[in-house]
């Protein structure tokens, strides 16, 4: 379980999903997609869920960024040496 963990860190950490909500224009491709990672506003814009990306998610965050019609997502890492 030890071991996990060390790959865990070896992949870089935590990672974090941002919106840019001039760009975004409410398709819905990434929380129909990713239910996990993101939400929908009342007006059916996209909102990222609380917390980071890291494990099954990471793949799932880097499709919604390449998934996204307006680029308008965002993965970014968080370097906490
Ligand atoms: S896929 Fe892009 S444009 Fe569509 S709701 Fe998500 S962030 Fe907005």
């Amino acid at each position: 379980m030890e071991d996990d963990r060390e790959t865990q860190k070896h992949s870089g950490g935590t990672l974090r999903l941002f919106v840019d909500h001039d760009k975004c224009q409410g398709h819905g491709r990434c929380y129909i997609s990713a239910p996990a990672l993101f939400d929908a506003d009342e007006e059916g814009f996209a909102i990222v869920r609380p917390g980071g990306v890291d494990g099954p998610l990471e793949a799932a965050a880097q499709s919604a960024v390449l998934n996204c019609p307006q680029a308008a997502i965002r993965l970014e890492g968080e370097d906490s040496a």
